[in-house]
C-alpha cells in the first residue's frame, strides 16, 4: 500500500462524516476534524457526528415518483455510510425515511470511530494551516465564527445568510387520543410504515380561523440589527409567515386536511389537520409536521395548546430560528466542488448551498470521492448530469443562471427537485415522466459506477 499524506475534513456533520467514510473506503487516510463537544453551535445539543438538528426525516423514500427518493436510491448505490445508517435506524413514518435521532448519530459516530483510517480530532479549526494541501471544508449552516470570518475573507466577499426555522416536539403521554387518531396520508405504508404512522389533529372551520388569528396576533422572536435584511429560504418557513401570505395557505400546506379520515367523527370532514410524526425509537415524543416558527416559547406554548388533541400538550422541545450561511459557490467553485483561487480546498454540505440533511451528505460523498481520486493520482470523476447526484452538483457550480438585476444575488439553497434534471426527449406522457427521469438517472449511475470510479469498489 501507498503510504499517502491524509486528507483534512473539516466538520463532522452529515457531509463531513460522509466524505471522511468515502475517503477511507478509497484507502486513503483522513484527519476529521469536529469542534463539538468542545464547542457546540446553537442548535446542536451532543458530541456525536452527523447529528439531526431538527426534523427526523429524511424525506420521501419513492425511487420512482420523487428526486427526493431517487437521491436515496443513487446513495444506497454508492455505499453510503448515511443512508446505509438511516436505513438500520428507520422509524415508521408512512412514505417517508424518517430515523432514530439518537440511534442513527450513535452508529455513525461507532462507524467512523471504528475506521482505522479515520483520524478523529476533537478541535475547532480556525484557519486550515498551509501545510494541509487536501481539505474538505464542510462545517454546515452553522460554520464557526472564526472560520467564518477567515472564508470570508479568502473568498472575498460576505456569506449570504437566510433564516432556518425548527419545529417543536411533544409528548406523545400528553395528547389526548380521544380526539386526534393515527393515519397516514391515503393509508400509504411506506418503508418500515404501517399506514398509520402519524397523529392527526382535526381542526373545524372556526377552529382553524382562531388559530391563524392567535399566530397573527403571536408575539414573535425579534431579529438583531444585522439580521432585518435576512430573506428566509422558501422550503422551512415559519408557520405565522406563511399565515401572513394568506389565511389559506397553511390549509394547503402543512395543515391540509386531504387524505385522512376522522374516525371519532367519520361523517365530518375536518377543514384542516395538524400531523405529528414519530421521533423516537420508542414513539414517546411526536414532532409538529411543517411547524416550523419563530413565536415566542410561550405564545408557542399558548396557541399551540388551542389545537384539538394538543390542550394539555407537553413540549420536549419548542420551535426555533436560526441563521444559516453558504457560498456563493457557481462564482466561487470548480466543478468538483474546489475553492477556485485555492484549490487545495474544497467544500461540502449545507455551505456550498445545497439544502437539507440528505443533499449535503450527498455532496459530501462526492467530495470524499473527489478528493480521495485527486490523493491516488486519478481525475475525478463528475457524475452524469441526469442522475440526482450530478444534477445537484451542477446546479451549485453553475447550473443556476446569476440574476440579471441589482440587489442580493439569486443563488439560493437548493433541495434536489426534478427540475434540475435535464428533460427527457419529448413524447414521454406527463404522468410516466418522473418514472421515467428516475429510470434514467439510476441506469447513468451505474453505467457512471462501472466506468468511472475505478476506486469505487474496496
Ligand atoms: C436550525 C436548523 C434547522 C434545520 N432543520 C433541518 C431539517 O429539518 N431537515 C433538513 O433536512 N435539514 C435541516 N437543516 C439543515 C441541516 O442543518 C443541514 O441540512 C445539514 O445538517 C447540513 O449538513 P452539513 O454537514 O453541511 O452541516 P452540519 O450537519 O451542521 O455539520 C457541520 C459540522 O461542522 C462542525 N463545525 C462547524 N465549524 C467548525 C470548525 N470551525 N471546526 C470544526 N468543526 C466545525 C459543527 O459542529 C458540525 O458538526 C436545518 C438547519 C438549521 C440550522
Amino acid at each position: 500500500m501507498r503510504s499517502l499524506r491524509p486528507i483534512h475534513v473539516i466538520g463532522g456533520g452529515l457531509a463531513g462524516s460522509e466524505a471522511a467514510w468515502q475517503i477511507a473506503r478509497r484507502g486513503v487516510s483522513v484527519v476529521l476534524h469536529e469542534m463539538r463537544p468542545v464547542r457546540s453551535t446553537a442548535v446542536h445539543k451532543t458530541g456525536h457526528f452527523a447529528e439531526l438538528v431538527c426534523s427526523n426525516s429524511f424525506r420521501s423514500d419513492d425511487a420512482d415518483g420523487s428526486a427526493i427518493g431517487l437521491l436515496h436510491a443513487e446513495m444506497r448505490r454508492l455505499d453510503s455510510l448515511v443512508l446505509h445508517t438511516a436505513d438500520v435506524h428507520k422509524l415508521p413514518a408512512g412514505g417517508a425515511l424518517a430515523v432514530d435521532r439518537d440511534g442513527f448519530a450513535g452508529a455513525i459516530t461507532a462507524a467512523l470511530e471504528s475506521e482505522p483510517l479515520i483520524d478523529i480530532r476533537r478541535e475547532e479549526i480556525l484557519e486550515p494551516p498551509a501545510e494541509w494541501d487536501n481539505v474538505i471544508i464542510a462545517t454546515g449552516p452553522l460554520t464557526s465564527p472564526a472560520l467564518a470570518e477567515t472564508l470570508s475573507r479568502q473568498t472575498g466577499e460576505a456569506a449570504l445568510a437566510f433564516f432556518d426555522a425548527i419545529a417543536p416536539i411533544v409528548h406523545r403521554d400528553s395528547i389526548d387520543f380521544d380526539v386526534v387518531w393515527f393515519q397516514s396520508r391515503y393509508d400509504k405504508a411506506g418503508p418500515g410504515g404501517s399506514g398509520a404512522d402519524y397523529i392527526n389533529c382535526p381542526l373545524t372551520r372556526t377552529q382553524y380561523d382562531a388559530f391563524i388569528d392567535a399566530l397573527l396576533a403571536g408575539e414573535k422572536t425579534a431579529f438583531h440589527d444585522f439580521e432585518a435584511a435576512t430573506p428566509y429560504f422558501d422550503g422551512c418557513l415559519p408557520i405565522e409567515i406563511m399565515a401572513e401570505r394568506g389565511r389559506e395557505t397553511l390549509r394547503h400546506g402543512p395543515m391540509k386536511p386531504f387524505g385522512l379520515t376522522d374516525p371519532h367523527r367519520p361523517g365530518q370532514k375536518p377543514y384542516a389537520v395538524v400531523q405529528l410524526r414519530q421521533d423516537n425509537k420508542l414513539g414517546t415524543l411526536f414532532n409538529m409536521v411543517g411547524f416550523q416558527t419563530k413565536l415566542k416559547h410561550g405564545e408557542q406554548a399558548r396557541i399551540f395548546r388551542t389545537i384539538p388533541g394538543l390542550g394539555n400538550a407537553e413540549f420536549a422541545r419548542l420551535g426555533g430560528l436560526h441563521r444559516n450561511t453558504f457560498l456563493n459557490s457557481p462564482k466561487l467553485l470548480d466543478a468538483t466542488l474546489r475553492l477556485n483561487t485555492a484549490p487545495r480546498l474544497r467544500f461540502a454540505g449545507q455551505i456550498t448551498g445545497c439544502e437539507g440533511y440528505v443533499e449535503s451528505a450527498a455532496i459530501g460523498l462526492l467530495a470524499g470521492r473527489f478528493a480521495a481520486a485527486e490523493r491516488l493520482g486519478d481525475t475525478p470523476a463528475l457524475p452524469p448530469p441526469t442522475t440526482a447526484h450530478g444534477a445537484l452538483i451542477r446546479h451549485i457550480t453553475g447550473g443556476h443562471i446569476e440574476t440579471i438585476d441589482k440587489g442580493p444575488r439569486s443563488f439560493q439553497p437548493m433541495n434536489i427537485n426534478f427540475g434540475l434534471l435535464p428533460p427527457l426527449a419529448c413524447g414521454t406522457r406527463r404522468d410516466a415522466r418522473k418514472q421515467a427521469l428516475c429510470a434514467r438517472a439510476l441506469a447513468d449511475l451505474d453505467s457512471w459506477i462501472g466506468a468511472a470510479m475505478p476506486h469505487a469498489a474496496e
